[in-house]
């Protein structure tokens, strides 16, 4: 039996997420934005509400709430700017969760509690200059020295790069492997800020999510405990895609909450705007460019609740959620430029916020898959020539995990 109700709990995250965004961030906005600065304080106020920790469970410092949770979390932030949804994707999404799947009880206790309270900020660093969607062109590299890897890279376009105090980071440990291009020589570390040798620095001149940190990280000779191998040796790629499959959850809802506000906006607008002695609601080319973006919002939201659904019944759906982070970003695209035409010469300008909805919205086409990558993915489903095994859950209950230490 399908079900559309949304829980108590659900309402009450909804309506708490809601308010924080009105509260704290919408009258903020505008003015960071301009500066294209972060505010760390609006992090830490939603660290403090369990925002940070939502869908974590409580045993390891989560408010313990499911998926549906979290994607609601994430079209309330878009709602009000995309720049504080992405802590939502990196911190909670493509870390914390990542953790939770595929970190031992001792990772978890270190970095997962404090991260899932709010009182430390994670990021995930997988793009490099010169490997982006091509993700085994990757070139840095671990190399193990006795107790310890020595890490040696460059990361880029790390969202919270230069805010964040743990990284999760990928890089060959095979370099043979590397050589023929097999993703089975890459692995994935843990990493804190003040290890020797790690630095990092924001980019500036963003299109968009200017009020959100984007940087880069630098790794020279950082010495990095073997305790801090996430999975086994060789288990990086697995686990990059693993946090992609829950980063493109998060994106997908965000890009929903997007598509919301610009449908708010217009319809706003469209009835106070006159021309031609008519509201410009009245006329139907607008009314066509309303219930565009109505459709959209409409079928982005199921495709995300669906996939969040398989996600709380521990259901593989990497198929499903690529979709509708795909569906969902380029309609948030169509809409945010929609609603700027509907605003004209007034939508241009940031006196509203429709111009900062349109600069927001192209990130998503781009980061976690882009456009061209999900066409990829869903083709290639069709066609047989991918198919996905059963998912390791992420939330309780656990599959057992056997005993890492032996392996090391
Ligand atoms: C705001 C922002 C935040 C980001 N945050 C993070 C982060 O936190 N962590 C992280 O690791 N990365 C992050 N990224 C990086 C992002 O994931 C990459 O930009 C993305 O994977 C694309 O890689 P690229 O930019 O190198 O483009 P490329 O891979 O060089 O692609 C360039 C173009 O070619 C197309 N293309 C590439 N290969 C194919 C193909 N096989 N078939 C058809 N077309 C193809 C692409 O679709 C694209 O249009 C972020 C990026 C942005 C813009």
């Amino acid at each position: 039996m399908i079900d559309f109700r949304l829980t108590e709990d659900h309402l009450a995250v909804e309506k708490m997420v809601r308010e924080f965004a009105a509260r704290e961030i919408a009258p903020r906005i505008k003015e960071l934005d301009e500066k294209g600065e972060t505010d760390p304080t609006i992090l830490r106020k939603m660290g403090e509400l369990g925002i940070l920790g939502i869908c974590i469970p409580e045993e390891y410092g989560g408010a313990g709430f499911d998926y549906i949770a979290l994607g609601l979390a994430c079209e309330e932030l878009e709602y009000v700017d995309t720049a504080f949804r992405v802590p939502m994707s990196v911190h909670v999404g493509l870390n914390s969760l990542t953790l939770l799947t595929w970190g031992t009880e001792e990772q978890k206790q270190r970095y997962l509690v404090p991260q899932a309270k709010g009182e430390k900020l994670a990021t995930y660093a997988l793009t490099e200059p010169n490997a982006g969607s091509d993700v085994v062109g990757m070139q840095a590299t671990a190399i193990r020295d006795g107790d310890h890897y020595i890490l040696n890279g460059e990361k880029v376009w790390i969202s919270l790069a230069d805010i964040a105090d743990h990284f999760l980071v990928f890089a060959w440990t095979d370099l043979e492997k590397k050589k023929v291009r097999d993703h089975s020589g890459i692995s994935a570390f843990i990493l804190e800020r003040g290890m020797p040798g790690l630095t990092t620095g924001t980019i500036h001149g963003k299109l968009g999510i200017r009020a959100g940190n984007t940087g880069w990280i630098s790794m020279q000779d950082v010495r990095v405990p073997k305790e801090n191998l996430l999975g086994y040796e060789g288990e990086g790629f697995k686990i990059a895609m693993f946090a992609l499959d829950q980063g493109r959850y998060t994106v997908a809802a965000g890009a929903t909450g997007l598509i919301r506000a610009c449908r708010d906006a217009s319809v706003r607008y469209a009835l106070e705007r006159r021309t031609f002695g008519k509201l410009i609601g009245e006329h139907q080319l607008v009314k066509e460019m309303l219930a565009e973006m109505e459709a959209d919002y409409q079928i982005c939201r199921l495709l995300w609740l669906r996939a969040g659904w398989m996600k709380n019944m521990g259901l593989r759906n990497t198929r499903e959620t690529s979709l509708a982070k795909w569906i969902a970003t380029v309609a948030s695209e169509r809409a945010a430029s929609n609603a700027v035409q509907i605003y004209g010469a007034y939508g241009y300008s940031n006196e509203y916020p429709v111009e900062r909805f349109y600069r927001n919205c192209k990130g998503a086409v781009i980061y976690e898959g882009t456009r061209e990558i999900h066409k990829l993915i869903q083709a290639d489903y069709l066609l047989g020539f991918r198919t996905d095994k059963p998912l390791r859950c992420t939330l309780p209950p656990w599959e057992p995990k056997p005993e890492r230490e032996s392996v090391r």
